[in-house]
């Protein structure tokens, strides 16, 4: 399989989305959720370069979500590049081979850092005791139940994004402010919607969407419903990307019974769910899948 192909294909369609401006924005967000979901590690970013291209539809995109679903992504890959050594706890095992190209890529990785403009991610230098306090009782409520793995920022930088979401409505600290933060608290805090906080921790509900979000919409049924929506749409589009999988003859399609097909593998989002596999039968097109 390789995500690099799957990768490159996407930012073909995203670097031509950069280039006309303001429209194909919604094709650009279902893009960029896909990409949320790939396997994406250092090997890839440094060949594809993905992340300029990213950043370059962050620049020229005036859709909220489009920009703010690029920070989360860069922000994302930026965090394993500046601890590429971490050794992950689920596959530990093939690193040490690895290690001599690893770090050549490290150094092209670190240039790739500085082209990107020095004022991103952008620097929120708030001294507003209120607004501090605010993030601070965000940042708690995000680690009510410990460490995400799969988080796609520490709840520090995620708790600071959706405060300055909720401050850039009201452009300043007043009851409405603090009923808004309030109640984002209380609803990532609740025990009984564990929901609601893993879908912003892992970015299936951006700062931004969070930010304007009724109770209604926050209800552990309404998040339920999103996060299945959510592993639904990323199915799909893995399923279109099957055309650039990997071909084998161990597989046997159970419709024509002919040994050609091409899989592609899929980690979803969720922390409990193992790796899916997606089936392409080349001859007579029958798809499925199996974890
Ligand atoms: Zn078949």
């Amino acid at each position: 399989m390789s995500v690099e192909e799957d990768v490159m294909k996407i930012q073909k369609k995203l670097t031509k989305m950069t280039s006309d401006d303001g429209t194909g924005q919604d094709e650009a967000l279902e893009l960029l959720k896909t990409l949320q979901t790939m396997a994406i590690n250092l090997d890839v970013l440094t060949k594809t370069r993905i992340g300029m291209t990213v950043n370059a539809l962050r620049k020229s995109s005036k859709d909220e979500e489009v920009i703010s679903l690029c920070k989360t992504l860069i922000k994302n890959w930026k965090k394993f590049l500046s601890t590429p050594s971490t050794p992950s706890k689920d596959n530990g095992s093939s690193s040490k081979s690895k290690k001599e190209s690893k770090d050549k890529e490290k150094k092209d990785e670190k240039e790739k850092d500085k082209k990107l403009p020095a004022s991103f991610p952008p620097q929120s230098n708030t001294t507003d005791a209120i607004r501090l306090k605010c993030r601070e009782l965000l940042t708690q409520a995000l680690k009510t139940d410990g460490d995400n793995p799969n988080s796609c920022g520490s709840p520090e930088e995620l708790a600071e994004e959706l405060e300055e979401c909720i401050y850039a409505e009201f452009k300043n600290t007043d009851m409405r402010y603090k009923n808004r933060v309030r109640s984002r608290v209380a609803n990532l805090k609740d025990p009984k919607n564990p929901t609601l906080r893993t879908n912003f921790l892992n970015g299936v509900v951006s700062a931004s969407r969070l930010a304007k979000m009724t109770p209604e919409e926050m209800a552990s049924d309404e998040m339920k419903k999103l996060r299945e929506k959510f592993i639904k749409e990323a199915i799909d589009d893995a399923q279109l990307a099957t055309v650039q999988g990997t071909k084998t003859d161990m597989l046997k399609c159970g419709k024509c019974k002919k040994k050609n097909c091409t899989y592609n593998q899929l980690q979803t989002r969720s922390s409990d769910e193992p790796m899916t596999t997606f089936v392409l039968c080349n001859e007579c097109g029958n798809r499925w899948k199996f974890c």
